[in-house]
């Protein structure tokens, strides 16, 4: 049966803290990798989550036609540009961005794709990489055929975290949505031991398996937080959190119940219906503090 993330969960898992004499290089840099011509602002939602969550720093690699303009949007983060193919996807990798991610502590890779083999060569460039033993983030379009990288990520130290939604879900385990939507607990478990991974399956209630065989569910925020980019900011957190230094099960769950909260927050605030993804942002800062 599984336990419901709530102030309890929270108090007994709580997030890394800084010590007051750190610098940025201590809450981790963080790589986030993917974007396409067709949304090619959506990743910096990923971006920002990372560092609404309290990362250090942020480097965007995404493709050459959107890179500039991003970094002028988010001045905080910096910026690579990717080779784009006649589909306005990211090619692939490269070696410079692999040295690149060998200096960073944690990956986010997907957001704002939608190129299933695109992100799948992404995916399988970066795993590669083996001086990178940091946390992992796959979403969106690099979970579609993520059955070619099983036994990659089965053998990471620490394990990968996967956000899929239902059709992700889908994609990945090569089942049809209503094979998951039947048993979502169970779903998420078998995917979490097929791959390794934490799995958060995501929708208007969360379950969250670990490979070990633990489930974590939530089923807050409300049915505001089904708009466009919603998923991009959740797993920008994911990210940030890992960067801090957090185990992967504890960071998916800190992460949906702070986007969770955020929704709720934006409910309240801006409305229930018709808040934009993005000012979910502002309201992880203090959430994190006041915890659950
Ligand atoms: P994505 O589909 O990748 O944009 O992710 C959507 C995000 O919104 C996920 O975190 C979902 O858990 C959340 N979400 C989607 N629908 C609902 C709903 N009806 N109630 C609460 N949260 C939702
Ligand atoms: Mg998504």
């Amino acid at each position: 049966s599984p336990t419901v993330i709530d102030a309890r969960w929270f108090r007994e898992h709580p997030l890394p803290q800084p010590e007051n004499n750190t610098d940025k290089n201590a809450r981790g840099r963080v790589l986030v990798v993917g974007g396409s011509i067709t949304v090619p602002g959506g990743i910096r939602l990923t971006a920002e989550g990372a560092l609404r969550a309290g990362a250090g720093k942020v480097r965007i690699a995404t493709v050459e036609g959107a890179a500039l303009p991003l970094g002028v949007l988010i001045p905080e983060a910096a910026v690579v540009a990717l080779p784009m193919d006649e589909a306005g996807e990211v090619q692939g990798t490269d070696p410079s961005l692999e040295a690149q991610l060998g200096r960073c502590d944690t990956l986010i890779v997907g957001p704002a794709m939608s190129g299933a083999d695109q992100a799948c060569r992404l995916v399988e460039g970066l795993l590669s990489v083996s001086d990178f033993k940091g946390g992992v983030v796959i979403d969106a379009a690099a979970l579609l055929r993520l059955g070619e990288h099983a036994h990659k990520l089965r053998t990471r130290d620490v394990p990968a975290v996967l956000t899929p939604h239902i059709g992700e879900m889908a994609g990945m385990l090569g089942l049809s949505a209503e094979e998951i939507e039947d048993d979502r607990a169970r779903a998420a478990l078998s995917a979490a031991r097929r791959f390794g991974s934490v799995v958060v399956l995501k929708g208007a209630s969360t379950w969250i398996a670990h490979p070990d065989g633990r489930l974590l569910f939530y089923g807050g925020g409300g049915v505001g937080l089904a708009t466009g980019g919603s998923g991009d900011v959740l797993a920008g957190v994911v990210g940030g959190i890992l960067a801090r230094g957090c185990d992967p099960l504890c960071a998916a769950a800190w992460s949906v119940w702070l986007h969770g909260e955020a929704g709720r927050r934006c409910a309240e605030t801006v409305g229930p219906l018709g808040f934009l993804a993005r000012e979910l942002l502002p309201f992880l800062p203090g959430l994190m503090a006041s915890g659950a």
